[in-house]
């Protein structure tokens, strides 16, 4: 914090959502969050940028929707705030919130469904028998997860029993991985499993009828795929998903 001297809009939404969040001290230079926003330094703050005190916008006082405060923050405070939230009861049962695996600056992002047990243990997503699937059919491709992939999911919290994403948690939950894919700017997309392409296509379909094409999440090119672990139920599936990952390097050579 002090050596990186944050963008004073960066620096107020940290402490906004800190507060609203119910985080506990923030210290600052010495100073406490309550100090800072009291002092000089605070009422800088306050006239610059969008001032945002427990969702309400100071200048319309009218409620700040949840959606757009997450659409200006920067990736560290967006993973920061991810990290913390309780916007839905999935935050009751997690071990910890799954926000990413990979790099930011990768030209390939994979969209997921949801943590399973293993990445809820672990905070990391794909990293059960799904997760080596993937890698396998990355590979297949010339990719490692290591080198080339930025990978997140539509929840970032493990639906208990990993049952389906309800579509509440999908909305309230969205927000982070819109921001996300803003930030990356990922030269493309794979959506993998029905509640990923669902989202992302803006389609409810089944992925059978989904699969096949290239679409356009907000200018980026998208291609969605069967979810890995229901590859590893149905191996019918393996030849449309080995065509949809040709499909993908195509784009991306
Ligand atoms: N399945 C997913 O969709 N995401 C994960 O992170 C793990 C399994």
């Amino acid at each position: 914090m002090k050596s990186e001297s944050p963008s004073l809009k960066n620096l107020v939404e940290l402490l906004s959502y800190s507060k609203e969040l119910g985080l506990g001290d923030v210290v600052l230079d010495g100073l406490t969050r309550e100090e800072i926003m009291s002092s000089n330094i605070g009422e800088d703050i306050k006239s610059t940028g969008t001032a945002i005190d427990q969702g309400i916008d100071q200048n319309s006082s009218e409620p700040l929707i949840w959606s757009e405060a997450v659409s200006e923050m920067n990736y560290k405070s967006l993973e920061e705030t991810a990290n913390h939230c309780q916007k839905c009861a999935l935050c009751e049962k997690r071990n910890q919130v799954v926000f990413s695996d990979g790099h930011v600056d990768a030209r390939l992002m994979i969209v997921g469904e949801a943590p399973g047990a293993k990445e809820d243990e672990a905070g990391i997503p794909f990293v059960g028998q799904a997760g080596k699937f993937l890698d396998l059919l990355l590979a297949s491709i010339s990719l490692s997860r290591k080198n080339s992939v930025y990978i997140c999911n539509v929840l970032k919290c493990r639906p208990p029993g990993n049952r389906n994403p309800l579509p509440d948690e999908i909305e309230t939950c969205t927000p982070y991985l819109a921001r996300q894919i803003a930030l990356v700017a990922p030269e493309v997309i794979l959506a993998v499993g029905t509640f990923a392409a669902q989202f992302l296509t803006g389609k409810k379909l089944p992925l059978g009828k989904l699969r096949g094409s290239t679409y356009s999440y907000k200018g980026v090119p998208l291609v969605v795929t069967y979810h890995p672990a229901a590859l590893l139920r149905n191996s019918g599936w393996t030849r449309p998903t080995w065509e949809d990952f040709q499909l993908l390097r195509k784009i991306m050579d």
